[in-house]
């Protein structure tokens, strides 16, 4: 009882944290910006500011960098042994889980999405990846390699490579899954060797900076991981172009990422790139539609459909498109919008004025075309940035609401004849993130994934993610691929070392 008694609820942790300045984590210390400026970021249900944070620059980013660097050249990090690396990584995912309703009732204050949805996705998925990526900081090897050498007969050689951490990693994350996508972005460079100088998202800058508090309580040495929260084009620009960083990794829109492409090339850094999508969603006839049609549904609904992988197109066979459509309408009617800490809150505000304007002007722009709402289509109140769930059909090919990603809670709906025709719809996009197929025969499955120009197919489910699965997009949806053992080559160089016997 004496333990319960000293507790501090969720609520009043939320509170004690929103009430501690909200400074950059520089090496190791948290300190003002440079200009003294800072910026609110706002709760999206009630418009209201939620904190004051502090706005880093140039100035600022460089500082971080400078400390990344000493942490990476000169540090006590590069003397750990992996196996400490790891424990450093697993210690962090235990605080998180530890901290799990503070960091699901930030999420769904600063972003707007539910906070059941949060402590049930959002935070655990982010224990789980530094819990993954913890696990490999002790199995990032080489190969040790027989080597020929044709110019030098008979001479013999012990040949092998090392795999070495890129070095200084600047990272960009959106503000969609914003502890997540934080998670995914400093698990591998940690669990590699890596320092970091992380750029949270404007909208969204809450949990990363309690993600800091915790990375300095978990012991990490000073400047392996800095935190700069400002705006993307000074801080997440200066980040992109700075010539001490070894390698960029960025989250956010093609258009950014092309930006950003550019910004590296001064010193020709590394670049990952994980970008939009519009991402295809096909229904087959003889798929059971009793798990097709919410699927179809959670596909795009999902966070609102601020999902870079969303099942934004929804392709369906001729003999079921009435059907399907009709079921996923009746998914979108049900869906209870309100703000995210309500219990009962299904689909809460979309993140930012500006997200509410990009989604309701490509609403404008497919109803002026001709595409026709089976349900929703407009703002929802005048408080809060509240979109309805929305389903369109009648819709062309060549509508800007079928080429580009609207990143809300927005799907076209297509019929299709066969299987050709929906493997070419499918694949005519610049994107190529994610898709998924709805079908019950298996080689129909199978050879329709492989016609697929994603990243991902999911067959008969969607939205399903794990910290061992990679995820990344081919085409205009990026380079490179996060999770799994293949984001490890996003974070090393290999080095061969070459011995005459
Ligand atoms: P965004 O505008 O590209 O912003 C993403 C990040 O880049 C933010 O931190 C932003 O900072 C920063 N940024 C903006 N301009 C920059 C510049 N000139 N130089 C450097 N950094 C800059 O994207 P968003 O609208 O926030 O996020 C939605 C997009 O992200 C969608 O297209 C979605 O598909 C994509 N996304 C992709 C994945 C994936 O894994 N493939 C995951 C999630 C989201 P500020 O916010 O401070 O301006
Ligand atoms: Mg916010």
């Amino acid at each position: 009882m004496a333990a319960a008694a000293t507790q501090v609820s969720p609520t009043a942790q939320v509170s004690q944290f929103l009430n501690r300045p909200k400074k950059l984590l520089i090496g190791g210390k948290w300190v003002e910006a440079v200009s003294g400026k800072t910026f609110a970021t706002l709760n999206p249900a009630t418009e209201e500011t939620l904190a004051e944070v502090a706005e880093g620059d140039a100035a600022d980013i460089d500082k971080a960098v400078k400390s990344a660097r000493m942490a990476f050249e000169d540090g006590p990090w590069r003397r750990l042994t992996p196996s400490e690396r790891g424990k450093l990584i697993w210690k962090l995912a235990d605080l998180v889980e530890k901290n799990l309703d503070e960091f699901a009732t930030l999420e769904s204050l600063d972003n707007g999405k539910p906070r059941l949805i949060a402590a049930v996705a959002d935070v655990p998925l982010a224990v789980d990846l530094f819990r993954y990526m913890a696990g490999w900081a002790t199995k990032i090897e080489g190969n040790t390699i027989p080597i020929s050498v044709p110019y030098a007969p008979g001479s013999r050689y012990f040949a092998y490579t090392l795999r070495e951490p890129v070095g200084v990693v600047g990272q960009i994350i959106p503000w969609n899954f914003p502890l997540l996508m934080a998670a995914w972005k400093l698990g591998p460079a940690l669990a590699c060797g890596c320092t970091v100088v992380l750029k949270p998202a404007e909208q969204t800058p809450l949990s990363a900076l309690r993600l800091g508090e915790l990375i300095c309580e978990a012991g990490f040495p000073d400047g392996v991981v800095n935190i700069v929260t400002g705006y993307g084009e000074t801080a997440g620009a200066a980040l992109a172009a700075h010539s001490q960083v070894d390698k960029v990794a960025f989250t956010g829109s093609t258009e950014v990422g092309k930006l950003i492409l550019k910004a590296a090339a001064g010193n020709l850094k590394k670049v990952s790139l994980e970008l939009g999508g519009k991402s295809p969603n096909i229904v087959c006839a003889d798929a059971d539609l009793e798990v097709a049609i919410p699927g179809a549904a959670n596909a795009v609904f999902f966070n609102h459909g601020q999902c870079c992988c969303a099942g934004s197109r929804l392709y369906v066979e001729k003999q079921v498109f009435d059907k399907v459509v009709e079921g996923v309408s009746e998914h979108a009617k049900r869906i209870k919008l309100g703000s995210g800490l309500d219990p009962s809150t299904e689909m809460g505000p979309l993140v930012s004025s500006e997200q509410l304007e990009r989604v309701t002007g490509y609403l404008e722009s497919g109803l002026s075309q001709g595409a026709k709402p089976v349900v929703g289509g407009k703002r929802v109140g005048s408080k809060g940035y509240f979109v309805e769930p929305t389903v369109l059909v009648d819709v062309k090919p060549d509508m800007k609401v079928v080429r580009e990603e609207i990143f809300g809670p927005v799907v076209v709906a297509m019929p299709v004849s066969d299987m050709n025709e929906v493997q070419t719809a499918a694949n005519d996009t610049s994107y190529g993130l994610a898709a998924g197929i709805w079908t019950n025969d298996i080689a129909k499955a199978h050879s329709l994934a492989a016609q697929l120009r994603a990243g991902t197919v999911w067959i008969n489910c969607y939205n399903v993610f794990d910290a061992a699965l990679p995820f990344g997009g081919y085409k205009e949806s990026g380079w490179g691929r996060e999770m799994g053992h293949e984001v490890l080559e996003l974070y090393t160089e290999t080095k061969a070392v070459c011995v005459k016997l």
